[in-house]
């Protein structure tokens, strides 16, 4: 029925139709199970979103107590409990990573995925920016190779010409800068080193003189950006690109002088991904940088249900009242917006997350990937290994001393993934990068198995047999 049926999400049906496809039926924590009993780990939490495993209990408990009182209501004309202590928890865990922090992120407005909370986050920015007389054509900077999802406003923000270049016409033009890449940056003097290439990079900070200078040249044509987009600490379908550290605080620094506003898509880097034992939400309090929205989505229900918040501040809030006959109200909205069942599952999950021990396994997991991790350098076809927090990418190269890259077309990333689903264990690349971003609940045993497989189908997939150099 799945082939005669489904179209697949970023999946060339031609390839899709002539394999069988893993069909799954259950799963708990980090293991998922198929219609034929075979167990797999869920190396990619379910496209990044799984955060306490699978069929967790208190999330179960708490999404089953919600529904014998009721699924949905409108948040068009009614309020709901579950959402409004949603939102005064995210309110305030967020506000415990950023204090003393300015400005507070004091208003929620939800939505239902990653790109609804980007596409949230744009348009407030945009009537903000119109509003308080900072432009009449807003326009916005965001980073080379971003992603910020498949709506139309957030792919006008994207810079992944593979995906956003069909869509030339029908986008609105967005301004993009350098983004940090260590590994293959062109101002990075060093030559290929088995370590992550943030650590032995030789640079000026070129990368960030490159945001300065887009910031000054609109200075002085006297079209300042409205807004700085940015996704903090990695890029993630860039291809879990890392920032080095610092980056993010001097980029931010430059644009609060331009007067620009700050929107963080931490879409994938919230809620403890990238910043394991921080008392907050958000990867950019990391850096101590106050951005004016944050989009959170698919962690925040712990994997569970299609929910996202776009939080931001009073200032913004504020733009927006007045008279009714004013109409100053943000007109922007979706049936499921601040849907109970998803807003239940969220609260469960986020105090799962502040939970102690919940904290000491991430830190525990944290520890035992970057040890595990580190039995890949061996491997000529690993160029490079970079791990922030719980989230892992591993670029296969044709050549680790070249950085010779793999053309697309020969699908390494994708044989690799295949012959990791041979060996028990799920995740999808992104290109040539192998994601591996688990479960929090994922147990130490169960990490090992992961980096086993991918070592081992790295080897089987290229045949090449492990170096000492
Ligand atoms: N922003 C980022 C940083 C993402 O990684 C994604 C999804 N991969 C999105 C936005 C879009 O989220 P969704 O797929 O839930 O719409």
């Amino acid at each position: 029925m799945d082939h005669r049926y489904v179209w697949h999400p970023f999946t060339q049906m031609r390839d899709w139709l002539r394999a069988t496809p893993i069909v799954i039926v259950d799963g708990h924590g980090a293991v998922l199970r198929d219609d034929s009993g075979r167990e797999y780990l869920d190396a990619n939490a379910s496209i990044w979103t799984n955060l306490h495993g699978h069929a967790h209990p208190q999330i179960n408990a708490a999404i089953s107590r919600q529904l014998r009182k009721i699924a949905h209501s409108s948040a068009l004309g009614f309020a709901n409990e579950p959402a409004s202590l949603l939102a005064q928890k995210l309110v305030e865990t967020v506000r415990q990573g950023s204090r003393p922090l300015r400005p507070l992120l004091t208003k929620v407005f939800f939505s239902d995925d990653g790109s609804t909370a980007m596409e949230v986050a744009l348009k407030l920015a945009f009537q903000y920016a119109v509003r308080t007389g900072h432009s009449r054509r807003p326009e916005f900077l965001s980073l080379d190779s971003a992603y910020h999802g498949d709506t139309v406003g957030a792919v006008s923000l994207g810079h992944i010409d593979l995906f956003h270049q069909s869509y030339a016409g029908l986008i609105f033009k967005t301004d993009k800068v350098m983004s940090p890449y260590c590994y293959r940056c062109p101002f990075n003097r060093a030559k290929p080193e088995r370590a992550d290439a943030r650590e032995y990079r030789k640079c000026r900070w070129e990368c960030v003189g490159k945001v300065e200078q887009k910031f000054a040249a609109r200075k002085k044509a006297g079209r300042p950006y409205a807004a700085f987009v940015f996704e903090p600490l990695l890029q993630g379908a860039a291809g879990m690109i890392p920032q080095p550290k610092g980056w993010l605080g001097r980029v931010a620094r430059i644009a609060r002088g331009h007067g620009a506003q700050l929107i963080a898509d931490e879409v994938m880097t919230a809620l403890g991904r990238t910043t394991v034992p921080a008392p907050g939400l958000l990867a950019c309090h990391e850096e101590k940088v106050r951005p004016d929205f944050a989009a959170i989505a698919k962690g925040l229900t712990g994997g569970y249900l299609p929910m996202a918040a776009t939080l931001t501040t009073n200032a913004v809030f504020d733009a927006f009242l007045g008279k009714y006959e004013d109409f100053k109200t943000f007109f922007h909205g979706h049936s499921f917006t601040g849907n109970q069942l998803g807003a239940a599952a969220a609260l469960a999950s986020l105090e799962l997350l502040g939970s102690p021990e919940s904290i000491a396994a991430r830190m525990q997991l944290e520890k035992t990937l970057h040890e595990e991790l580190k039995t890949l350098w061996p491997l000529p076809n690993v160029g490079d290994i970079r791990q922030v927090g719980l989230v892992a990418g591993i670029e296969l190269v044709k050549n680790w001393k070249m950085r010779a890259p793999f053309p697309l077309r020969e699908q390494a990333g994708i044989r690799v993934c295949a012959a990791m689903a041979r060996r028990g264990v799920l995740t999808r690349p992104v290109g040539n990068v192998i994601v591996l971003m688990p479960p929090y609940c994922t147990t130490a045993g169960q990490a090992r198995q992961m980096v086993r497989a991918l070592r081992e189908s790295i080897i089987a997939t290229f045949g090449s047999a492990p170096c000492s150099a």
